[in-house]
């Protein structure tokens, strides 16, 4: 058995969050730093927590390793604020994003993980609004641990390796995702990437970067995608 590596993306890919994050991300900014920055207008394009907090208040001043070293107290604050506010959102999963996680589930051959630009702490609370379950995805890496999404699908391939104790080659990873920032990760990687055109992204920048697939919505998966 030849095992492949599915990785989700969250945020436009199996959810949309109606705006939660970006409001207790800038909350938790100004509880901690002062000022939201930019983070209530500025174009999040699946950058990853870290590289938003680096972005925005580097032009406050501070460096990036010191916003790095201090990501446990934020992440804190922030998946304080979301839980505080999330109520008052819509979190709604998008169009056969739950049906495509079920049928990926039952695969023996498929391992499934989540590489977010979302921090540790928040993608549950997350997931969960969306009605997934975080178990569901053995293999995660968070948006808390780079400024860098390239970083991202690395860390969770060699996760999923640690996991299993089975060598996972690049072309049996497979990043699904809504962002230009996306396809750029899953390359980095090595891996195959399916876009979805569920997001905020301009479909002409999308479709120039080259994703190997192009999906309207996740309803198109199963049929459209031989994994
Ligand atoms: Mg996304």
């Amino acid at each position: 058995m030849t095992l492949k590596l599915v990785l989700f993306d969250i945020d436009g890919t199996l959810l949309n969050s109606g705006g939660v994050s970006r409001e207790s991300k800038a909350l938790a900014t100004e509880d901690l730093y002062g000022t939201a920055g930019n983070l209530r207008t500025v174009h999040i394009g699946g950058k990853t927590d870290l590289g938003l907090l680096t972005d925005t208040l580097g032009a406050h001043g501070y460096q990036p390793e010191q916003l790095k070293q201090a990501m446990g107290t934020f992440e804190a604050q922030y998946a304080k604020r979301m839980s505080e506010i999330i109520d008052d959102y819509t979190v709604q999963s998008l169009p056969g994003a739950h049906e495509i996680v079920a049928k990926l589930r039952q695969r023996e051959d498929v391992l499934l993980g989540i590489v977010t630009g979302n921090a540790s702490l928040t993608t549950p609370i997350k997931l969960r609004a969306g009605g997934f379950d975080p178990d569901w995805f053995p293999v995660v890496a968070y948006g808390s641990e780079s400024a860098n999404r390239n970083d991202l699908p690395k860390l969770a391939l060699k996760r999923a390796q640690a996991l299993t104790g089975l060598t996972i080659t690049p072309e049996h990873v497979w990043i699904i995702g809504d962002t230009v920032l996306d396809v750029e990760a899953a390359r980095a990687v090595g891996g195959n990437v399916v876009i979805v055109l569920t997001g905020f992204e301009d479909h002409e920048e999308l479709l120039a970067a080259g994703p190997d697939i192009v999906l309207n919505d996740l309803t198109e998966f199963e049929e459209r995608v031989t994994i």
